[in-house]
């Protein structure tokens, strides 16, 4: 079982990726008019990691898989990363070859390579940072993808895809020129079983609401919850199945919504989102093995998140009496394995 971080942030840019951040590092250490003697690698290593990577810049996406089964949550721009992935250049060439100049039937194309072709993507909600990758998902285009899109209610997903994407004004492509099969459905109140994961959701308050969604597959379990705001969960009442810090009991992996410094939550309580210390805190009674920091503020410099990162782990050591919960920054491209 894996998770990687698609897409961390809640706005539009689209950024260098940590690999060339590196490259440039070390280019410059090579090229040093002081002469860098030492291995460049070696000194790379040793720096904090906000000089030499980037948290990064594409809104909410995250994949978690398991050889052929792959579910993605949601369609912020870092779904247009995994789409590429997904489907490579050349395959793409030749759908863009057919459809612009319409010489070659579709039938004489080679399938895209790699097994997966179902293509399950859970919503949290569609909220714009949450749905403006999904115009840029290459698979969305290649006829051979049926892609099953689940969230708390189908009609108003459908609607807000449609939306962006059906203005002339907004998005020159409408979503019906997107050849692979496209349904929407509500999340069942059951859960879902997808190959040998089971999904269960639970809604949580947010402005228009949103659906954590909880994934296990053997003993292992990921909750990914964001866009709520720790504040309005209101009271824990003993095993509370409703109750996000009952959802989250145990689990081996916990990413969690901390847009906001402690102190930045004063000024913005009742926006929708929560702050580091009061989740973690949630989190490490539950029993929480790893948690990661997600969504992170637009307006925040990686130095800063990754202080707010240090705090947040010295917070969770006075906390907890014995080893305590290990957290990390979502970052782009970082995998988990479990
Ligand atoms: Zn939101
Ligand atoms: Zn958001």
């Amino acid at each position: 079982m894996k998770v990687k971080f698609w897409g961390v942030r809640g706005s539009v840019p689209c950024p260098p990726s940590n690999q060339e951040i590196r490259a440039k590092l070390r280019a410059a250490l090579e090229r040093s008019r002081v002469g860098f003697k030492g291995n460049p690698d070696r000194f790379l290593d040793d720096l904090p990691q906000w000089i030499t990577g980037l948290v990064g810049g594409n809104t909410a996406c995250l994949e978690v898989s398991d050889h052929d089964d792959l579910l993605i949550f949601d369609s912020g721009t870092g779904i247009k990363n995994l789409g590429h992935q997904l489907v490579p250049s050349h395959i793409s060439e030749l759908f863009e070859q057919f459809y612009v100049t319409e010489r070659l039937p579709v039938n004489s194309l080679e399938p895209p390579e790699g097994p997966v072709r179902q293509l399950n993507l859970f919503m949290t909600h569609t909220h714009w940072d949450h749905i403006q990758g999904f115009p840029f998902f290459r698979p969305a285009y290649v006829p051979y993808y049926h892609i099953d899109i689940y969230g708390a209610d189908r009609n108003q997903i459908k609607e807000a895809f449609t939306a962006q994407q059906n203005s002339p004004y907004l998005f020159p492509v409408p979503i019906d020129f997107m050849k692979a099969a496209i349904l929407f459905h509500d999340f069942p109140a059951e859960g879902l079983t997808v190959g040998q994961f089971k999904i269960d959701s639970l809604p949580l308050p947010h402005p228009g609401g949103t659906l954590a969604y909880r994934i296990k597959k053997g003993r292992k379990t990921v909750v990914f919850a964001t866009d709520y705001e720790y504040e309005e969960l209101g009271p824990l009442t003993e095993a509370d199945p409703k109750h996000l810090a009952t959802f989250i009991k145990d689990a081996d992996v916990f990413i969690s919504d901390t847009q906001y410094t402690y102190l930045d939550h004063k000024t913005k309580e009742g926006w929708g989102h929560s702050n580091a210390l009061s989740v973690v805190e949630m989190a490490a009674k539950a029993g929480v093995k790893k948690f990661f920091l997600f969504h992170h503020d637009p307006n925040y410099s990686d130095e800063k998140l990754y202080d707010m990162l240090d705090k947040t782990r010295a917070y969770t050591r006075l906390l907890q009496k014995g080893p305590p919960m290990d957290i990390h920054l979502a970052t782009e491209e970082t995998v988990v394995k479990l």
